[in-house]
C-alpha cells in the first residue's frame, strides 16, 4: 500500500531528517511555520510544501518542534486523519506523551513520542537513533519511514518511555559538558597544553563523546558552530529534573548540573549553541578553553 508522509517543523533537525523520505516514499508533505523553509526544501529535495491541514491528512505524520507544549498547541488546532500515525520526534515531556497518545486515540489517531539523538550531522547522514514510546503495532507501522532517517530504531516503552529515555541521555550530555569544562579549565590553570591532555584523555578512562568531539571540535577551535541550542538543552536537563523529582529520587549530580545548564542558557544570546556553555566556565574561572 502506497503510504502518504507529512513531516512538520524543519528547523535543524527537521529539514535534515525530511530530506531523506522522498528516497523511499512517492508522497511527501512539508510543513513550517514560516513557509519559506517548506517552499525551499520541496525545491531543494522534491517534497511538497503543503498547508498544515492536509500535511495532517498524510497516513505518517512526524513532527519535530522545539517543546511538547508547541506540539500541544498545534494539535489542538487541526482535525488528524483517522488511522494516521502521529510520529513525534521532538524532545518532549513524558507526561505530555501520556495525555496526547489517549486523547488523540479517541479520534483513531495514534500517537509516538520517538525523540531522536545524533544532531544535526546525524539527521544529514541519516543516522539519527530514534528511541520510540508508545504502541508497539503502531510503531511496526512507523518503521519503515523511521529506517529512512535512523539506524538505531527501538521501541523503548509505553507513551513517554522515549522522552524519558532523551531527557536521561541528554542529562547525561550535560553533565559530561560540565565536567569537562571544570577539568579543562583545571588544567589550563596549571599551564598545561588542552590539546596534548585531551589526547591522553581521549585514550583514558576519562573519555567521553564531549571529551572526543564537542571540546575539541566546538570549544578549543572557537567555532561553537549553532546545531544545538544551549536553551534546548536547559529544557531537556529540567524535564530529566523533573523526572527525578516525580519519583522523590535523590540525584545531587543531575540537580548541580541542571542548575549550571540554566544558569548558562540564561546568560546567553538567543540560538546559541550548547558548547558556549563552556564560556559561563570561562568567565567565572577568568581564563579560556582553548
Ligand atoms: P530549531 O529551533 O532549529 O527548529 C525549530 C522548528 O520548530 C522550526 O521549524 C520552527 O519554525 C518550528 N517552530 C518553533 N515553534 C513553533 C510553534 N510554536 N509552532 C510551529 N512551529 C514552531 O530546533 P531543532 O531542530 O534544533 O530542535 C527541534 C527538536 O529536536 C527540539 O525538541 C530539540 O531539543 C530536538 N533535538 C535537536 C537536536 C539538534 O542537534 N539540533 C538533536 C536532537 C534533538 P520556524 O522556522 O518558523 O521558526
Amino acid at each position: 500500500m502506497t503510504q502518504s508522509i507529512s513531516f512538520i517543523g524543519l528547523g535543524a533537525m527537521g529539514y535534515r531528517m525530511a530530506a531523506h523520505l522522498p528516497k523511499v516514499f512517492d508522497d511527501v508533505r512539508v510543513w513550517n511555520r514560516s513557509i519559506e523553509k517548506s517552499e525551499k526544501h520541496a525545491h531543494e529535495f522534491g517534497t511538497q510544501a503543503v498547508s498544515l491541514e492536509h500535511a495532517v491528512q498524510a497516513d505518517i505524520i512526524f513532527s519535530c518542534l522545539p517543546t511538547s507544549q508547541d506540539i500541544e498547541d498545534l494539535i489542538a488546532r487541526v482535525d488528524i486523519k483517522s488511522g494516521a500515525i502521529w510520529v513525534d520526534c521532538t524532545s518532549g515531556v513524558p507526561k505530555s506523551a501520556r495525555l496526547l497518545a489517549p486523547l488523540l486515540l479517541e479520534k483513531g489517531v495514534h500517537y509516538l513520542d520517538a525523540p531522536v539523538s545524533g544532531q544535526t550531522i546525524g539527521a544529514e547522514n541519516a543516522t539519527l537513533t530514534f528511541m520510540v514510546g508508545g504502541q508497539k503495532s503502531a510503531f511496526d507501522c512507523a518503521l519503515p519511514a523511521m529506517q529512512a532517517m535512523g539506524k538505531l530504531i527501538k521501541h523503548v516503552g509505553d507513551s513517554g518511555a522515549g522522552f524519558a529515555v532523551k531527557a536521561v541521555n541528554n542529562m547525561l550530555l550535560a553533565i559530561h559538558l560540565c565536567a569537562a569544562c571544570e577539568g579543562a579549565s583545571t588544567l589550563k590553570s596549571h599551564g598545561v597544553n588542552l590539546q596534548e591532555a585531551f589526547d591522553c584523555i581521549n585514550a583514558s578512562s576519562g573519555q567521553s563523546g564531549v571529551t572526543t568531539t564537542v571540546l575539541p571540535n566546538r570549544v578549543f577551535n572557537r567555532s561553537f558552530p549553532s546545531t544545538f541550542a544551549l536553551s534546548l538543552l536547559a529544557k531537556d536537563t529540567r524535564i530529566a529534573l523533573d523526572l527525578v523529582r516525580e519519583s522523590q529520587l535523590s540525584a545531587p549530580i543531575i540537580a548541580a548540573s541542571q542548575g549550571l545548564v540554566q544558569a548558562a542558557s540564561n546568560l546567553s544570546e538567543h540560538g546559541s549553541d550548547f558548547s558556549t556553555l563552556a564560556k559561563m566556565y570561562e568567565s567565572i574561572n577568568q581564563l579560556t578553553i582553548e
